[in-house]
């Protein structure tokens, strides 16, 4: 149950839900910056490092919502955020705010949001980006949707796990923002993958390619993390597996039938990862598909 520890006028006290490879590193950063965090996951065995580090280990979801006046979300999938949000709705009070840093759709978004605003609580579209990495080292994006004066509050617990902290608007920009930033991410990890194999094929030095092609317009984000940090490295943990990113590019497919539209170049994404997916890559890193390339694509699911 809650402890009765002393909370400064100014405190607030944060409840976070879902402590899995994102969470678990941004509650550490709380805890590090002195806030007093109540967690709560399905598995309980993510919540002993936090408990060590003075985590207060809830119950269940009521008692968070009992004892909090903030609550972080960070989910796996639509599901879940559903089924959790619905489930604190039922333990609220007026006046709770939550942040869900989960990547989700805009019409999710807004059913929450418009579900939330019902039972008097402020709801925060926040996904994040910049990946494990940034998560422990306190260095994620944050991107953030919904009520502009009531942002301004809980900007700063934003600021114990984020450097660049961007308010975009109304509730669904932000999930949509985010969800671009995953085609151009995606998008650009394939095209590294099927570079690295046209290099292979050609016999080509490819610490060679990547020092010219970086210093040309070929250059990217996906480039520089995915060629040089782990296929030069050879070295795929802990990296982004490609379960999580056929996760997004569904999201992405999902928000394009919503807008009536088609994404050709995230459809080809699917098929090249349901394609790793048979090939038994499905929990590693996303850039091993060069080193199956052939095989990815004679796949065609
Ligand atoms: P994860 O699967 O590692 O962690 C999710 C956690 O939620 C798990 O510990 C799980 O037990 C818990 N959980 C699931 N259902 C629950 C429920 N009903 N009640 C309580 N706990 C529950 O996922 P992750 O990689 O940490 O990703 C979390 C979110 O962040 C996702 O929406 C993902 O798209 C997004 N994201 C991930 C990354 C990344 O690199 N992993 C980067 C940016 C954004």
């Amino acid at each position: 149950m809650g402890d009765a520890r002393s909370c400064r006028s100014d405190c607030k006290r944060i409840g976070f839900i879902g402590l899995g490879l994102m969470g678990a590193p941004m509650a550490m950063n709380l805890l590090k910056a002195g806030q007093i965090l109540h967690c709560y996951d399905l598995m309980s065995d993510r919540l002993t490092p936090l408990q060590r580090a003075g985590a207060i280990i809830a119950s269940d979801i009521a008692e968070i919502m009992e004892i909090t006046d903030v609550t972080i979300l960070s989910l796996p999938n639509l599901r879940s955020v559903q089924e959790v949000t619905e489930t604190m709705l039922q333990n609220t009070r007026a006046g709770h705010v939550i942040i869900n840093t989960s990547t989700v759709t805009t019409s999710l978004s807004k059913k929450l949001d418009s579900s939330c605003k019902e039972k008097g609580v402020t709801y925060f579209d926040s996904p994040v980006s910049g990946g494990v990495k940034g998560a422990e080292l306190g260095t994620l994006t944050f991107i953030v949707g919904g009520d502009k004066e009531q942002y301004e509050q809980i900007k700063p617990i934003l600021s114990y796990m984020g450097r660049d902290i961007f308010y975009v608007g109304a509730i669904g920009v932000a999930s949509i923002i985010k969800l671009i930033n995953q085609l151009l991410f995606f998008t650009g990890v394939l095209s590294v993958c099927e570079a690295v194999y046209l290099a292979n094929k050609a016999d080509m030095d490819k610490k060679t390619v990547f020092e010219v092609v970086a210093r040309g317009s070929g250059n990217s984000y996906a480039l520089q993390t995915r060629l040089n940090d782990f296929i030069l490295a050879d070295n795929y943990e802990p990296g982004c597996s490609v379960n999580l990113a056929l996760k997004d590019i569904e999201l992405l497919l999902a928000e394009a039938a919503n807008l009536g539209i088609e994404l050709p170049g995230v459809s080809m994404v699917k098929k090249r990862l349901l394609a790793a997916k048979i090939l038994g890559i499905s929990e590693k890193e996303i850039s091993l598909i060069a080193s199956y390339f052939e095989d990815v694509v004679k796949q065609n699911p």
